[in-house]
């Protein structure tokens, strides 16, 4: 008998209101940096399994951003028919509530983790690399290998990570439990990206 993968997790439930797409402003900045991540390869579209993988998001005001829609890893010139705004999550509910044109990423939950650990924290961008993946794994802080990503353990792993480890001064994390993924942090949108893209670069 086969499991279904998600077995033994609470399924993520999007509450969607369709309506207007974000502030033009969130949308210009968010691919203004997703351009150079698709570019390397960061964010994208994984053939073999039909699934668009990375994403990145940007904080509006209170615990509110803008993050890409589920399933635009494929997609080269993003507009703001491809992004919405999350209002609020839950976490331990898996739920999320969003309003825009698309479906927020069902990674969004992880997104609303990391701004709710500081407010300092103004953009987050996930990318998938092989090569940085096990490059990294347990030389950046590095969340446990059995905690699964877009789960409410992840959320509290995240939280485990900012008091326990580098985390608050390094801004990048590994996910042990989510192949290939890693997680940047900023201040701004650029901040968080050229993280990111130091650390690929340095390849
Ligand atoms: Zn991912």
């Amino acid at each position: 008998m086969t499991q279904p993968i998600d077995e033994g997790y609470v399924k993520y439930e999007s509450n969607w209101t369709e309506g207007d797409a974000p502030d033009e402003d969130s949308v210009a900045e968010l691919n203004r940096w997703r351009k150079p991540l698709l570019e390397a390869g960061l964010i994208g579209h994984d053939d073999t399994h039909d699934v668009g993988f990375g994403n990145l998001s940007l904080r509006t005001e209170g615990d509110q951003f803008v993050i890409s829609g589920t399933q635009t890893g494929h997609i080269g010139a993003t507009g703001p028919e491809h992004y919405s705004l999350v209002t609020g999550v839950d976490t331990d509910a898996n739920r999320v509530n969003c309003f825009g044109p698309i479906q927020a990423s069902s990674e969004s939950l992880t997104h609303a983790a990391l701004y709710a650990l500081d407010p300092s924290i103004h953009a987050v961008v996930h990318v998938h690399s092989p090569a940085l993946w096990r490059q990294q794994s347990g030389k950046l802080p590095t969340t446990r290998p059995d905690v699964s990503y877009g789960t409410p353990e992840m959320a509290h792993e995240f939280e485990r990570l900012w008091r326990e480890t580098e985390f608050p001064e390094r801004r990048i994390a590994v996910m042990a439990g989510h192949a290939d993924g890693l997680i940047s942090v900023g201040g701004s949108l650029e901040q968080a990206a050229e993280k990111m893209l130091g650390l690929y670069r340095s390849l």
